[in-house]
């Protein structure tokens, strides 16, 4: 694939953009706090060393009353001029441009200050906003202004002015939130002002050689969003307003529809900026679960959209355009949309990074050098090659160390070759590709079907050993668990026949993972087609009905599923926050019955016997699935090896993912320890 669309530059009259990929604004954290610049500054020049055409930043409020958070990214006065000039200077070094995004958060700004069309509180949000008066719109729209000057002096190519997501500007022009009678309440017409002025205002006092975009809601996905004839009708008195490209957003925060998450097929809405593209002049940019080149580029030869947004995808490779310039395609590490590191950082205040790349957003802290000197170099054993191994031998070697890897099974990816037979988490196994990728690049020696033992260990005559073995699924003593009926969730994935009525022992992320996989038919096709999507999850592509929104079609699920867990309370609250409600309402949805507070009793032929709420009874299922969690796998280490590591000449050793803590173990903390073990090493 040349990549020739993707790869084109950009022709804006005034100002010339080298290739056509976008970096969305992403909300590292790092913006709120004027201390983390410098670290930000690192981030951006990584990603625009990397080839992107034009970087946006995370959102930045013009005014107070427009915080996300107490205290939030502000760029109303000349002395924050400081701090963002080093953001645009770090870009502008590597040839890259970058767009300052004002972010007005409205009624879901996380702060007492709030302020929205009208006094209504949104249903993610515990603070209720106070009505704009017409002297407030009028000072909203004069800040709007001030902070895109303001821009324009630090530096910045342009602004993005944040229209969609549910944040202010969608707020004053939906039915949903805008109960005005006044002159920016009532009609589109009227709905639309304060953009409108915004967008005129912002061109006005930046001149015609500032690139201004605005990022429109192509469908809301809530009850009382627009139509699609006024979302045109919006574009176009925008276009006339002065704005020099569109971004596009899909669903408002609050929207009961998934729209960025793992399971949500590729590129699943980019038919709307098509239809968006062709009522407009100026370019569009397409977005929303992008995450290769060849869809990116699939995309723009369709006519999809003019540029593409991605933002997670390089969270995850900085280098993702220089690699697809170069045809190593295959070496992008590939955003899998868990959204573990950064959108559940973002929504629990912690710095935004990535599950598969943990430099991301800590590019001046986790720093990986050569070795310095030929004596430096190690020879490294590191035995388990999932996340963890995968993580340690591919840094360990990118920095010159010589490394062996060894797994006991027949290919790399440990766990993660589990995780990818889960419906919806296919992509897992890009992952697997990626490490595969840097495992040849960089000449790790990888021994597969090589159970490790000390004796083999101490043949190696190794300077450092990682043990990264993993872990094994906890079998629960519950009377009856070795009978027929039980299984462990590693043979259901592996295709173990299971009977129609199962129970499920253990409601964590396998358990959920586990339940949904049993949920599918056989003869569904996996990944799952769009349009089985958009039918299942209620979305109506034409957006005749305000929002886009039609009623689901009922799931026909394989399996009648209850799912189980001892502790009190809500089922899946230790999933992630932006995708936890995804797995409980698909669940739900099936009609699994998630029981909490249960105390096992027995297995037998007949099922599974519990207690709950002082009462016993049977649950007549065929299968029981344990999903009850898991234990360290570390019987390498030295304390259980004979005359092993800890005497002169013998190896080091080093524990690190799943053989070193097994609770909460998940793939960010296996990779993150693995990455961190070899840049010290
Ligand atoms: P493992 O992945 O368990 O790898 C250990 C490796 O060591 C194995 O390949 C094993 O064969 C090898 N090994 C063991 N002993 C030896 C020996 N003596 N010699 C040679 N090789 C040996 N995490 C997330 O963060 N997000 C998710 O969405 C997610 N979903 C999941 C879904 C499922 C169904 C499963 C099963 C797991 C999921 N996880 C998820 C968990 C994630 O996969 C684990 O946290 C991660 O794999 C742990 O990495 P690890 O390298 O420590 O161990
Ligand atoms: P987990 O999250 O620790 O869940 C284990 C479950 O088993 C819990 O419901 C627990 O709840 C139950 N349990 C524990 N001990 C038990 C016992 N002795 N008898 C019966 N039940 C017992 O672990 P997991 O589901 O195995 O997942 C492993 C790791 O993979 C997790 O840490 C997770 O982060 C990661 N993962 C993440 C995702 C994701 O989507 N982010 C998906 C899959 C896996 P009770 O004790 O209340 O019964
Ligand atoms: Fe993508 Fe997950 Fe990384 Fe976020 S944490 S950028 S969703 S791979």
């Amino acid at each position: 694939m040349s990549y020739q669309h993707l790869l084109a530059e950009l022709d804006l009259g005034f100002t010339r953009l080298r290739n056509r990929v976008v970096m969305g604004s992403m909300h590292t954290g790092m913006e709120d706090r004027f201390w983390n610049y410098p670290k930000l500054a690192a981030y951006f020049r990584e990603r625009a060393k990397g080839g992107v055409g034009l970087i946006v930043t995370g959102g930045i409020s013009p005014n107070r009353q427009g915080w996300l958070l107490p205290f939030g990214g502000t760029l109303n006065s000349v002395f924050d001029l400081r701090n963002h000039r080093l953001l645009t200077q770090a870009v502008h070094a590597e040839g890259g441009k970058i767009a300052l995004q004002i972010l007005h958060a409205g009624r879901y700004g996380y702060q007492p200050l709030v302020v929205s069309a009208s006094a209504l509180k949104s249903p993610i949000s515990k603070f209720k906003p106070r009505a704009l008066s017409v002297a407030g719109i009028a000072k909203t729209v004069r800040d709007y202004a001030r902070c895109a000057r303001l821009a324009q002096r630090a530096g910045y190519d342009g602004v993005e002015i944040m229209g969609s997501e549910g944040y202010l500007l969608n707020q004053f022009l939906c039915p949903r939130t805008n109960r005005r009678s006044d002159q920016y309440g009532g009609s589109i017409e009227n709905r639309m002002r304060l953009a409108r002025e915004i967008v005129e205002r912002v061109r006005a006092v930046c001149g015609e050689r500032f690139i201004v975009v605005y990022r429109i809601s192509l469908i809301d996905l809530v009850e009382g969003g627009n139509t699609w004839d006024e979302t045109v009708q919006v574009a176009q008195a925008l276009e006339a307003a002065g704005v020099t490209i569109f971004n596009t957003g899909i669903g408002w925060h609050e929207a009961r529809v998934p729209t960025i998450v793992t399971s949500v097929p590729r590129a699943a809405f980019a038919e709307l900026s098509a239809r968006l593209k062709a009522a407009v002049k100026v370019p569009v940019i397409v977005s929303n679960r992008i995450n290769t080149p060849e869809v990116a580029e699939d995309l723009l030869a369709q006519g999809a959209g003019d540029l593409v947004s991605m933002a997670r995808p390089l969270l995850a490779d900085p280098d993702f355009v220089v690699k697809t310039a170069e045809g190593r395609t295959q070496e992008i590490n590939t955003c899998i949309a868990c959204n573990q590191a950064c959108l559940d950082h973002t929504f629990r205040n912690q710095r935004a990074t990535c599950l598969v790349n943990p430099r991301a957003g800590r590019e001046t802290e986790l720093v990986y050098r050569p070795v310095s000197t030929p004596q430096a170099v190690r020879s490294i054993a590191v035995v388990g090659a999932g996340p963890a191994g995968l993580s340690a031998a591919t840094v360990a070697a990118w920095r010159g160390h010589r490394v062996t890897l060894f797994d006991a099974n027949a290919q790399v990816g440990g766990q993660f070759n589990l995780a990818m037979r889960v419906p919806g988490k296919e992509e897992f196994s890009e992952t697997i590709r990626y490490f595969q990728s840097q495992l040849q690049r960089h000449q790790v020696d990888v021994r597969l079907n090589t159970r490790v033992d000390p004796a083999l260990l101490a043949a190696g005559g190794y300077d450092d050993v990682i043990v990264a073995t993993g872990i094994v699924p906890r079998r629960p003593s519950i009377a009856g668990i070795d009978g027929p009926n039980v299984l462990s969730y590693v043979d259901v994935l592996r295709g173990a026949p299971v009977g129609r009525r199962v129970a499920v022992i253990g409601a964590g992320g396998i358990g959920f993972d586990v339940s949904e996989f049993l949920l599918h038919r056989a003869d569904e096709p996996l990944p799952m087609p769009r349009d089985a999507w958009l039918d299942e999850w209620g979305v109506d592509l034409t957006v005749r009905e305000r929002g886009g929104l039609k009623p689901p079609v009922a799931a026909q699920p394989a399996r009648e599923i209850w799912l189980l867990q001892r502790k009190p309370g809500k089922l899946g609250m230790g999933l992630g926050k932006t995708s936890g409600w995804v797995h409980r309402a698909t669940l739900a949805k099936n009609g699994v019955k998630m029981l909490a507070g249960v105390s096992y009793l027995e297995i037998a032929a007949r099922g599974l016997k519990i207690a709950r709420d002082g009462a016993e009874e049977w649950l007549d299922v065929d299968t029981i699935v344990v999903c009850a969690g898991q234990e360290s796998l570390r019987n390498l280490h030295p304390q259980n090896v004979a005359n092993g590591g800890g005497q002169a000449g013998a190896p080091r050793y080093h524990l690190i993912g799943g053989a070193k803590v097994a609770t909460e173990l998940d793939a960010k903390r296996a990779i993150r320890e693995g990455a961190e073990l070899a840049a010290a090493l």
